[in-house]
């Protein structure tokens, strides 16, 4: 038995970009891939909801009554 003589493993498409995963790859479908997904744990990807378009707050939503004194 040799696993790494099998080019792509069907059953488990790369979580990355959908791909066939090579299984020398193993889930991915190449070492872009895997470095892909290596960089998003580094980076806390995976821990912290993606923020970029959320403006910290009280951006999108201004007091409509204008009493922003009077909390
Ligand atoms: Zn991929």
């Amino acid at each position: 038995m040799n696993d790494n003589d099998l080019p792509v493993d069907p059953q488990r498409p790369c979580p990355i970009c959908g791909k066939p995963a090579l299984v020398k790859f193993k889930p991915f479908c190449s070492k872009r891939c895997a470095d892909v997904d290596l960089h998003r744990w580094l980076s806390g990807s995976y821990v912290i909801p993606a923020t970029e378009d959320d403006d910290e707050d009280g951006d999108s939503t201004p007091a409509p009554g204008g009493d922003e004194d009077e909390r």
